[in-house]
């Protein structure tokens, strides 16, 4: 899933120009500053984040302050898109990007004029429901070795380059693991060759060691996301200049 892991959303390239046209005039470029959370569980969605490059995890926090991830996003996926209702989850971004942000008002006000709109938020929840559905298998069966490593394939997917921004504590939140297990996995990764370094807050990855490392559930996931979002033809763009993007050609990641 190594594609566009620097511009553009492909939730937001694959929307025909009129139906893109109902939202661009709203947009506002944001930063995605590592570690913000952009909503909290049981918060209001008051805005729309659409990622053009950094990671996102949704997690769930447990009543004595553990928390643990239950998907993450990039530039394919979205936050907030379910409007005004509050979230069931904690939004926080894990690598620093980009987005176009867009009042939840708004967004909403689109939504009910446009099927490709409506489309866009099913093929979103399609995907982070498989991904809820399987961490949750995943969780109830396979060592943290491997979700480790699980998780850090999915991040590594979404990012540029080999060296994953992720610290000792983001890797205990997303893992719902202490800090203490987290040391001892990575030494254990490390010394598999599967993760290269890990200092100062940068860990750095050996992809083909990872894969070897991580549960069978990387693979399926990333199979089942590929049917979700079919062949990528996008050719999205975005003009730092304005904050705002550029209509895209319609494509055929919504036409299943
Ligand atoms: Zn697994």
């Amino acid at each position: 899933m190594k594609r566009h892991t620097s511009h553009g959303n492909r939730l937001l390239a694959a929307l025909p120009a009129a139906d893109l046209g109902l939202l661009a005039p709203y947009f506002k470029q944001v930063s995605l500053k590592q570690d913000a959370v952009l909503v909290r569980a049981g918060d209001r969605n008051e805005q729309v984040y659409f990622p053009h490059s950094g990671t996102i995890s949704f997690m769930l926090d447990m009543p004595n302050g553990q928390t643990v991830a239950t998907s993450v996003i990039g530039h394919e996926g979205a936050v907030g898109m379910l409007g005004p209702s509050r979230s069931t989850t904690t939004a926080v971004v894990r690598v620093a990007g980009i987005a176009s942000q867009i009042s939840a008002s708004r967004f909403h006000e689109a939504f009910g004029q446009s099927n490709a709109i409506e489309h866009a938020v099913q093929t979103h929840m399609r995907a982070v429901l498989m991904q809820f559905q399987h961490v949750a298998a995943c969780n109830a069966l396979h060592l943290v070795e491997a979700r480790m490593a699980r998780w850090l394939l999915h991040i590594h997917d979404r990012i540029d380059g080999n060296v994953i921004p992720l610290t000792q504590e983001a890797l205990s939140e997303l893992l719902g693991v202490r800090r203490t297990t987290v040391t001892l996995v990575v030494q254990n990764l490390r010394a598999s060759g599967a993760v290269r370094s890990a200092r100062r807050g940068l860990v750095e990855i050996a992809r083909p060691r990872l894969e070897e490392a991580a549960c069978e559930c990387y693979e399926v996931m990333r199979q089942k996301f590929e049917q979700i979002f079919p062949l990528d033809t996008t050719t999205p763009r975005i003009q730092a200049a304005t904050g705002r993007d550029t209509p895209c050609d319609r494509v055929s990641l919504l036409a299943k």
